[in-house]
């Protein structure tokens, strides 16, 4: 889809209809300077310069990644006229979209038609809404989320004033079933918040056991699929999909849950701005009851601002992602999930390539589109490794002829040997190893380059003779 002709289709449109309403005189005092706009804007230009390329499968570290043209252009068209999604007045076509949108996400969890829901300004936003409901269904109950849980929701409750539990995770960093039950038993936990997709090495909590027992014990269950959630699409049960057995059906379980909160602008192809909250009792409405003086007065229908804990929220968001899937439908053989399937090949093929690599080991196997890894370094110590993954991101990143982009990850050394080290030298209490998110399907094909790249500079590091020690 080639950018430039549906974005001057679209302004054209936009201006015809602006047109139609009756032509006036712009105020001069809106007047801008061309030769004062074309040199800001060529020194803007020049300092988004700066930026790592993430479009390019070159950049394989954190997720990020630009927008599809379908939500650029969907984006800029309704931009042009500003929507506040904040009420139907604001912007009833975008509205509606939000309203379809949000219908087609909760369906992705097959969660009931009636389903509550909007779009918010990130998955930050959409944990906070889900805590803010935890806290007023159950004012004087903690919640309780895994130490591997996003940093938001420690955070989020703290915001909140409500209580928490950390429970801990096991080895690869699941919430432990046997240390939820334990604290389920010991104190009073009204909510617990499970992760479909971890941000650090993409691991699913096993959420169709946490959901049963939490039912048992009258506990509610909060899913952060803000990372994960996409790949629900790859989930059914027929077929064949990329994904583990246990991956599917513990995503399959996300049905029974009460609240989901995902990121269009991580797998959903959107610009920052679009996170999404959801709710299977449309009953938590009446939490957000509030009476404003100033917006609705044309309909008697649903505003989201009724729903939402953010005012005003931009229309535009909402039609980026309805044109988006308008485009690549959110269905397994074609649309969104092809993108995704490639992304979990790539992360699988990199990790067999690791597993047997001279010079590299592979962290942790990749359970969705992430992968973790580290240099085999000597003398075999956590300072080793740590030190070689450092030099390792820094070397790749800075190779002028053939740069590569990694992330890097601080792991628990007792975790690192257990994994993947056995006879680790414990000699600090942490490793920084690298991480790799291939969120493009771009990386699919690229992952040999990645590879042989990634060992030739670990070649070069493990061979230098002992660096400073502590140069980090
Ligand atoms: C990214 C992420 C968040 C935070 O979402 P933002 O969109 O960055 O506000 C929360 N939880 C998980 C699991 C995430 O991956």
């Amino acid at each position: 889809m080639e950018l430039s002709s549906y974005l001057y289709k679209a302004v054209d449109a936009i201006r015809q209809w602006e047109a139609s309403w009756g032509a006036f005189a712009p105020h001069d005092a809106m007047a801008a300077d061309a030769g004062r706009v074309e040199e800001a804007l060529g020194r803007y230009l020049e300092r988004l310069e700066g930026n790592y390329p993430f479009f390019h499968p070159r950049y394989a570290g954190q997720m990020l990644k630009p927008p599809h043209p379908a939500a650029v252009v969907g984006y800029l068209a309704a931009m042009l006229i500003n929507p506040n999604n904040h009420a139907l007045d604001g912007g009833p076509p975008t509205g509606a979209m939000e309203k379809e949108v949000v219908r087609r996400l909760a369906g992705l969890f097959s969660f009931p038609e009636d389903a509550l829901g909007h779009l918010t300004g990130g998955g930050t936003m959409a944990n906070l809404e889900a805590l803010f409901v935890a806290r007023q269904l159950h004012p004087d109950r903690a919640v309780a989320f895994s130490a591997d849980a996003h940093y938001t929701h420690a955070r989020m409750c703290d915001v909140l004033g409500l209580a928490t539990v950390e429970v801990e995770a096991d080895g690869e960093g699941r919430m432990r079933l046997d240390r939820l039950e334990e604290a389920i038993e010991t104190r009073e936990v009204g909510t617990v918040v499970v992760t479909a997709g971890t941000t650090g090495v993409g691991v699913v909590d096993p959420i169709a056991e946490i959901a049963a027992l939490a039912a048992a014990h009258g506990v509610r269950v909060h899913v952060d699929a803000a990372y994960g959630g996409f790949f629900a699409l790859l989930a059914g049960e027929e077929g064949s999909s990329p994904l583990g057995a246990s991956t599917r059906r513990h995503l399959r379980a996300i049905a029974s849950c009460d609240s989901v909160a995902i990121d269009p602008h991580k797998h959903g192809l959107q610009p920052y701005g679009c996170g999404c909250i959801l709710f299977r009792d449309p009953g938590v409405g009446r939490f957000y009851k509030h009476d404003s003086p100033y917006t609705y007065f044309t309909s008697n229908e649903l505003h989201l601002g009724e729903i939402s804990l953010e005012c005003s929220r931009p229309g535009a968001a909402a039609g980026a992602l309805w044109l988006t899937l308008e485009v690549l439908p959110l269905e397994p053989g074609r649309g969104l999930g092809p993108i995704l399937a490639a992304s979990l090949r790539a992360a699988r093929d990199w990790h067999e390539r690791l597993h047997t690599a001279e010079l590299l080991a592979p962290y942790q196997a990749p359970e969705l589109d992430i992968v973790t890894f580290f240099p085999r370094a000597r003398p075999h110590a956590v300072s080793a490794v740590d030190e070689a993954a450092a030099a390792l991101f820094r070397r790749a990143m800075d190779d002028p002829e053939d740069p590569l982009f990694l992330s890097v990850l601080r792991v628990d050394a007792g975790r690192l040997a257990a994994a993947s080290a056995p006879g680790l030298h414990l000699d600090r209490p942490t490793a920084r190893v690298l991480r790799s998110v291939l969120m493009k399907p771009e990386h699919e094909r690229y992952v040999p380059h990645l590879h042989e790249t990634v060992s030739r500079h670990a070649a070069a590091i493990l061979s230098e003779p002992k660096r400073r020690s502590g140069s980090a």
